[in-house]
């Protein structure tokens, strides 16, 4: 019955029952498909009050009083472990398991590992494979891979494999253990790339800033192929928008519209593409972050136009920005209000 850790009967359970919710809420189809799945949302839709509160050490617990079902998250964790346990309470919610409350462990067990899953009981298995086939489906993978244009082998790059994870939702450990079930990279691959820090790869996306604390800030680096992804982000997270920019044609994207919105642009400048001759395109290089006063949920497009023809042949680029403050306690609304009562 066992295969390798976890058994394959909680895995069948835990993914079709991950599966049939997508198909149920629509996620897997339209514009919900190619983004993150909207874990907090899916459970609001599902009925089952969500509220965020500063748990220590527990992550999270799903709970019934009096027959009411209801899931508490910890404040004390970043977005993607929020996410991951948000998923596997949803799943004990799904799958009829009794109430549960669960401490980090569920964040450290790995499902080849045969020693983390012998003398786990079923429950915990089965919400384990639904969360894992909730948060980052096979589909999910195939879709950003073709939005993005990536193929397996950028993917052995722990670069690539950090902006998938942001881009998922997914911590970039539970990205790895997703690549390898999709059979995008191979277990040895998975091995070495774990090995990488994610504060490195935070690091060498704004190599001349001196980010004080990686911790609780996601770098996301954002090009052409990001058209209409929803940034998770959270209060401190930086953006590096790279934009191919024809300017020896004389077009220029502007970043006022993002100014006026409320964010910050820390940097602005221009990058030769080596192509290049004179008229050649050049690539605008902008980062970002949000403002003193952040922006709020929704969707902003940039314009990159002609100054004195602002209105011939403009081309535009936009995306869906989510604000989320992961240390604001309260009860969970969707819409992209901010979580909690904070605001
Ligand atoms: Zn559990």
């Amino acid at each position: 019955m066992s295969r390798g850790g976890v058994s394959r009967d909680a895995v069948l359970k835990g993914m079709r029952a991950a599966l049939k919710l997508q198909r149920d809420l629509g996620l897997d189809r339209g514009e919900a498909r190619g983004h993150r799945v909207d874990v907090f949302g899916a459970i609001y839709r599902e009925n089952v009050p969500l509220r965020f509160c500063p748990l220590e050490p527990l992550m999270g617990a799903y709970m019934r009083p009096d027959g009411n079902p209801g899931i508490i998250l910890t404040t004390r964790r970043p977005l993607g472990q929020q996410r991951f346990t948000a998923a596997h309470e949803l799943g004990h919610h799904i799958m009829n398991h009794d109430p549960h409350a669960d401490d980090d462990s569920i964040l450290r067990r790995a499902p080849d590992q045969m020693r983390d899953y012998m003398c786990l009981p079923p429950a915990e298995q089965e919400a384990d494979a639904f969360a894992s086939y909730f948060l980052v489906p096979d589909w999910l993978i195939t879709e950003i891979m073709r939005r993005q244009g990536w193929t397996a082998q950028q993917l052995q790059d722990p670069g690539t494999v950090y902006q998938m994870a942001l881009r998922m939702g997914a911590s970039y450990r539970a990205t790895l253990f997703a690549l390898v079930r999709n059979r995008v990279i191979a277990t040895g691959v998975r091995t070495q790339l774990a090995k990488a820090q994610p504060a490195t790869l935070k690091r060498a996306l704004v190599p001349d800033d001196s980010l004080s604390s990686t911790r609780d800030v996601d770098v996301w680096h954002l090009t052409e192929r990001d058209e209409g992804t929803v940034i998770e982000a959270g209060r401190d997270d930086l953006f590096v928008v790279r934009l191919r920019e024809d300017s020896g044609a004389g077009y220029l994207w502007s970043f006022d519209e993002l100014e006026a919105a409320g964010f910050a642009i820390l940097k602005d400048g221009r990058e030769k593409i080596t192509e290049g001759t004179v008229g050649a395109p050049t690539m605008r290089h902008v980062l970002a972050r949000a403002g003193d006063v952040a922006p709020s949920h929704g969707t902003y497009t940039v314009w990159e136009r002609r100054p004195w023809a602002p209105e011939d042949d403009p081309k535009r680029w936009s995306f869906d920005y989510c604000p989320v403050f992961t240390h604001a306690s309260g009860l969970f609304r969707p819409r992209g209000e901010p979580v909690g009562n904070a605001q």
